[in-house]
């Protein structure tokens, strides 16, 4: 025997019916963003670390702790999309062609961190970045979008978490009060928000240990850093909500831990998760595009965790492999069944048939099992009498069918 190999820590084989779910996922998705107006971008999976180390921040988690890096290169494999589509929205001039974007994509990401329960080193995002639109009514329409996604894949009990940050001069203010704020407890936090505090004091909100969690429960955060604008975007965000009536909770904790946000960060969460309870997020950045040497640009998106909705979706019933299995009993009748496969297929139908002779009822098993909707019967009887047997799988019912008949009487049941 040879050696047994294994799939690298962290990663997934996605199985069928996972795999079949996981398509389903993506093609919900990926209507929905069609309907919505949206293009596919298609990106490379690696990227430079810069690109993320500027637009991700170099304080984030992903920069400091995740990021997968390849020898000792410049070069990463992609941690997430949005820092990225925004260096390829800025390398592809894109702002000259047309002052609004609306992107989507789906694809892998990755992080190299030391892999554990809900944390994978690959896993995949369904995603969208809208460029060049200030108006509140597009992040309500984004985040309802976000949410249209997740209730068409089939994922219920959805808790959407909304909060502003300000622009950057708000975010700035918020920042050095919560620093002033956290500075008094600062010998009960966790040995990095003691880093935290100094450098970027927003992350000590995401910090999961027990200590940090009550500080932090007992500030009392508010809207007291918005200007006046700040104020009324979020106010008209909350409005298009309602008037989309996607239900919201409204927190003043929820920061999220990248830098580039501003303005209106939300998360989707779910308590069937466990600890790890989002399963998507997103937020606008109005400063990104910029900072990443491109035109002053105001930005949206999102990103939705597709593994994390496939633990939500333990229900799934996976279609048919195929919807026709046509059987038969010896080898003399096997051009004949052969013929009608092809022919289904060349007709669209979906169809399948054993590849060596078996009883005709372990071949019933195999329909069974590929969740055939018909199984058609070449036998000796049939023959002698010129016509077929059409079995339909779910009534466990049968009728003789003439051979003429049999695709239209087939196309009629599927
Ligand atoms: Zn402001
Ligand atoms: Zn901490």
């Amino acid at each position: 025997m040879g050696k047994h190999y294994e799939h690298v820590k962290g990663t997934v084989d996605f199985y069928p019916p996972q795999s079949s779910l996981f398509q389903n996922i993506v093609k919900e998705a990926r209507n929905l963003f069609i309907l919505y107006g949206y293009e596919e971008i298609i990106l490379p999976i690696l990227e430079t670390e810069a690109v993320f180390a500027k637009g991700v921040g170099s304080t984030s988690d992903i920069v400091e702790k995740q990021i997968f890096r390849i020898q000792d290169k410049d070069i990463v494999l992609r941690p997430e999309g949005t820092a990225q589509v925004v260096r390829s929205y800025i390398e592809n001039s894109c702002s000259k062609q047309s002052d609004v974007h609306k992107f989507f994509y789906i694809g892998p990401m990755f992080r190299g961190e030391r892999p554990q329960k809900g944390r994978l080193r690959q896993f995949h995002h369904i995603g969208a970045e809208v460029f060049g639109v200030e108006n509140p009514a597009l992040d309500g329409e984004v985040i309802a979008l976000a949410y249209m996604v997740l209730q068409k894949s089939g994922i219920k009990n959805i808790t959407l978490k909304l909060n502003t940050l300000g622009c950057a001069q708000d975010k700035e203010k918020f920042s050095a009060r919560l620093q002033k704020d956290l500075q008094a407890h600062h010998a009960k936090l966790c040995e990095l928000c003691q880093k935290r505090v100094s450098v970027n004091p927003l992350r000590v909100l995401d910090c999961k240990d027990p200590s940090c969690k009550k500080i932090v429960a007992s500030l009392s955060l508010g809207k007291g850093h918005l200007c006046d604008e700040c104020q009324d975007h979020f106010h008209k965000v909350t409005e298009t909500l309602k008037a989309l009536s996607v239900p919201f909770e409204y927190d003043p904790f929820l920061v999220r831990g990248l830098d580039y946000y501003t303005n209106t960060v939300f998360e989707f969460i779910s308590s069937a998760l466990g600890a790890q309870d989002a399963c998507g997020a997103g937020g606008r950045y109005n400063n990104l595009v910029k900072n990443l040497g491109g035109p002053d640009v105001p930005a949206i998106g999102f990103a939705l965790g597709v593994e994390r909705m496939l633990l939500l979706r333990e229900d799934f019933k996976s279609p048919p492999v195929v919807n026709v299995f046509v059987a038969y009993t010896g080898e003399t009748l096997a051009s004949e069944a052969r013929t009608l496969v092809y022919e289904l297929r060349r007709q669209g139908v979906s169809a399948d048939m054993s590849y060596k002779p078996k009883s005709l009822k372990s071949q019933l098993r195999v329909a069974q099992r590929l969740g055939a909707v018909c199984t058609v019967i070449f036998g000796e009887e049939e023959r002698k009498e010129g016509c077929l047997t059409l079995r339909n799988m779910r009534e466990s019912t049968q009728q003789k069918i003439a051979v003429e008949d049999i695709i239209p009487a087939l196309k009629n049941k599927i």
